[in-house]
């Protein structure tokens, strides 16, 4: 695989959706194009296939501009093409587009070595800032991610909502790779295939494109509200658990998806343990270390809060639960 630049953008990219984009970008392509001011605004989309919505405010932001200069030079990279085709995250093969970045975990691979190619490519042309577009999957707010707490990060990710997230696992993402270069955020558009996640974007790009520099004033704390990490929580593989089946080892609540970003008081009841002794969950912080006591008790069979926290990403999707986690455990940082 060779990362592809292109200069000019074909017309059939401005109507074509997301699953039939591999058949006119079937490679990984980083494409530059001009505008007023000469540092590039970079976007990257569809690290993962499933996500739409970025692909789809790009797009709206291309149609835009399409007769008029660009307020800024914009660079932008579409992804996993090939896996937007069947609409997934990424195919069996293939390593994760958001695990690839400099600082990654993953042994070298002709992906690891395109994400460093376009990296250097960009700090060569003094890239502006950089923005990655996802989705997630359970009923979560919209929010931002930064992986470092300066004053532009901070306005980069306030531009979008008060909403955001300060992490620094996992590594080898977009955005923690380009914070070593410039201001960069994650934005997290809801789920995939709602209108008004692209409208929100799409505004947010534009915005962007318009400004003219970052302050290096502070964000007044009254706007922004930034919570930090600090547990991901799985359950223990081969505990058999539902929302629904009385018969499962563990039985959780169908109004957790609910608990989304909500402060969340200690004693909460988060689900029912059945014919098993055992705490049927993990908590795990930041530095990979279990603090699973510190978070949850099992009372009486009943799987509860030990102390006050917020939780995000918590879904109803088995599926995604199994394969990712259950949820991870917010706080809020004092700026
Ligand atoms: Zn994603």
């Amino acid at each position: 695989m060779k990362l592809k630049q292109v200069s000019s953008i074909p017309d059939e990219l401005l109507s074509i959706d997301p699953k039939s984009l591999h058949t006119l970008i079937p490679e990984p392509t980083l494409f530059h194009l001009p505008g007023k001011q000469k540092k590039p605004l970079f976007i990257s989309v569809l690290l993962h296939g499933n996500e739409t919505t970025g692909f789809l405010a790009l797009q709206k932001l291309l149609i835009k501009f399409r007769k008029q200069e660009l307020p800024r030079a914009l660079s932008f990279y579409l992804g996993n093409t090939e896996a937007a085709s069947l609409g997934l995250r990424r195919l069996d093969h293939q390593p994760d587009y958001n695990r690839i970045w400099p600082n990654t975990e993953l042994t070298d691979s002709n992906e690891t070595k395109m994400a460093q190619e376009i990296l250097n490519i960009m700090a060569n042309k003094k890239v502006f800032a950089s923005i990655d577009i996802h989705n997630n999957t359970g009923l979560n707010p919209h929010y931002a991610c930064i992986t470092k707490l300066e004053p532009q990060f901070l306005q980069l990710a306030n531009l979008y909502g008060r909403l955001v997230v300060y992490f620094t696992r996992p590594k080898g993402v977009q955005c923690g790779a380009f914070a070593e270069i410039c201001p960069s955020v994650t934005l997290e558009c809801g789920k995939p295939g709602q209108a008004h996640g692209v409208d929100h974007a799409l505004e947010y790009l534009n915005s962007c494109l318009h400004l003219s520099d970052f302050s290096n004033h502070p964000v007044p704390t009254q706007d922004i509200d930034v919570y930090h990490t600090v547990a991901q929580v799985k359950i223990k593989e081969g505990t058999h658990f539902s929302f629904n089946d009385q018969q499962s080892e563990l039985l959780l609540d169908k109004d957790l998806e609910r608990m989304n970003f909500t402060e969340i008081p200690a004693g909460t009841q988060w689900g029912r343990v059945i014919n098993h002794a055992e705490m049927p969950i993990t908590a795990i912080n930041e530095s990979g270390k279990q603090v699973t006591s510190k978070f949850f008790t099992l009372t009486d069979n009943r799987l509860q809060l030990n102390t006050n926290t917020m939780p995000s990403m918590l879904t109803l999707d088995e599926r995604v639960i199994k394969q990712d986690c259950l949820c991870y455990l917010m706080e809020k940082i004092k700026l």
